[in-house]
């Protein structure tokens, strides 16, 4: 039997550096979105068992070697991690597609590479960085050095599971931390076999942990209120962010937060439509819409919304929707019933705020095996008034909506209509234009005639709701260091 067949059957807690069962004995089912198939079960964290996972990795924080060894040993071995992620990619490419119901093959050329490469780049990264000197007068000298914080708390949602937690386990590892991981509890397969990989790599017990549940009384509640967490790296809704603020006040726990988009996705009429009609494909529909980066907002200039709207309708009737595991798929299921359940209501608030249906609002055609699954076709709506809920409020789902404006001003006043202010997304041949709207659009992140474009060394966040802090390069390292000045007398 092959590791994978064994993580199907049932999902442990990975603790002190061993997968144990929880003490609870309360274990939760996984589903495969695309055929309701229960695919896991899940070990439930208790209070207990948390604890456990927490003052683990507050006595490896503690007792060392992690904390103390040298840059370049633990750097080695976060490194041999990336590189076991990318031997067993098919593996957990596989494992993230039935788990979250998105297609293989952008779970294998992307998502699961770049995970190994967020490991790789702040091990790598890390070994790089100095401090600063500040000498006083020949009289003093200042230097600073980074030092790990302690025991951190990742906690990650389900759209990208496996991507998302090793970009934040990279810098928490590089920079001397150690960890207690708990991914969603919709997707935690690719999440749980981080224990076993970072053992095989070496990395001492105790270092990384995970563990499975849910947020409110219950797994993330207790990681966010354990005394020995010390700093909390959270992607999530927005919601739960203000929650997990609350919960980590008391002990003032350090936090990054990552939290919900919805972002301007502004369509100039000078655009090269030949490039930015697929990439705006990509924006709305790509992981079923679950990314927190979509360009779920279409603002397009009034001149060339007919010339758009056939071309894009177009475009959007030729994703494939379908199996996971076909290579030829584009667009899967969302990711639960419960998921669909809210995306499809939205379907109900556009038709009651006049929407216009450009395409799509109902299920595919599809095979008897995917009947029961939890799918929607790409769905297009125009909406002339950018306060509507379907332009305001993030559906995480494959729907968008087009809204049609006619000058810059307009655009920039409808992009920084929302509560969010993650990024943004513009199309435009004018270099003028770029800069101005780039600058005036308040969001973490601006794309120029393109999307998803990553250099990790740049910052990540969001403005506004969109989140707190930001990651990436050395915005990470600072969030999983504390700067220490040391001064010395030299006379
Ligand atoms: P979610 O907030 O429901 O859950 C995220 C994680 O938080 C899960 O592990 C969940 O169990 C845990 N959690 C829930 N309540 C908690 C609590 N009270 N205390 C501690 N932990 C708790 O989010 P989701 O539905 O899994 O993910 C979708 C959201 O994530 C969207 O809003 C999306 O925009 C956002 N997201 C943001 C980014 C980003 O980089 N900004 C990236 C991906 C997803």
């Amino acid at each position: 039997m092959t590791k994978t067949e064994t993580m199907l059957k049932e999902v442990k807690l990975f603790i002190n550096g061993e997968y144990v069962e929880s003490s609870s004995n309360r274990l939760f089912e996984v589903k495969n979105p695309a055929t309701q198939e229960v695919i896991a079960k899940v070990h439930e964290a208790s209070f207990q068992d948390v604890d456990r996972a927490c003052n683990a990795a507050r006595k490896a924080f503690e007792e060392g070697p992690w904390r103390t060894m040298s840059v370049s040993e633990r750097c080695e071995k976060i490194r041999r991690m990336a590189e076991i992620i990318i031997e067993r990619k098919e593996e957990l490419a596989r494992l993230e597609a039935m788990d979250v119901g998105k297609p293989y093959q952008t779970a294998v050329e992307r998502e699961i590479p770049r995970a190994a490469e967020n490991l790789k780049f702040f091990a790598d990264f890390m070994e790089k960085q100095g401090g600063e000197v500040y000498p006083m007068d020949d009289q003093f000298l200042n230097y600073t050095r980074y030092e790990p914080v302690g025991v951190a708390a990742l906690i990650t949602p389900w759209n990208l599971p496996f991507m998302l937690t090793t970009w934040k386990l990279g810098p928490c590892l590089a920079t001397g931390n150690t960890a207690v991981i708990k991914p969603a509890e919709v997707t935690p397969l690719t999440v749980s076999l981080l224990g076993e990989i970072a053992k095989e790599a070496g990395i001492p017990d105790g270092v990384v942990n995970v563990v499975h549940g849910f947020g409110t009384q219950s797994a993330g509640e207790f990681m966010t209120t354990h005394p020995e967490v010390d700093l909390i790296s959270f992607t999530g809704e927005t919601s739960t962010g203000k929650a997990i603020m609350k919960n980590g006040a008391d002990s003032l726990k350090k936090v990054s937060f990552e939290l919900g988009g919805k972002a301007a996705n502004i369509i100039f009429e000078d655009a090269n439509l030949d490039k930015a009609i697929p990439v705006s494909i990509q924006a709305a529909f790509m992981n079923s819409g679950q990314v927190c980066l979509a360009g779920s907002r279409i603002l397009v200039q009034r001149t060339i919304l007919d010339e758009f709207l056939t071309r894009f309708k177009e475009a959007a009737m030729n994703l494939v929707v379908g199996d996971p595991q076909d290579p030829s798929t584009n667009m899967g299921p969302v990711v639960s019933e419960a998921h669909y359940n809210k995306v499809t209501s939205y379907i109900d608030i556009a038709e009651f705020e006049n929407s216009k249906l450009i395409y799509g609002a109902k299920r595919p055609n599809l095979p008897e095996h995917l009947k029961t699954g939890y799918y929607l076709l790409p769905t297009i709506y125009l909406q002339e008034n950018y306060q509507a809920r379907i332009c305001q409020e993030e559906i995480f789902g494959p729907i968008v909506t087009i809204i049609p404006f006619d000058t810059e001003e307009e655009a920039l006043k409808i992009a920084n209509s929302t509560d969010y202010g993650l990024n943004a997304i513009i199309w435009t041949q004018n270099l003028q234009r770029a800069h101005n709207i780039s600058h005036d659009v308040r969001a973490g992140t601006i794309w120029v005639n393109c999307w998803f474009v990553r250099d990790l060394r740049a910052p990540f966040g969001g403005y506004k709701k969109s989140g707190v802090g930001r990651e990436g390069g050395h915005h990470s390292l600072e969030f999983f260091t504390e700067a220490k000045n040391i001064c010395i007398a030299l006379q």
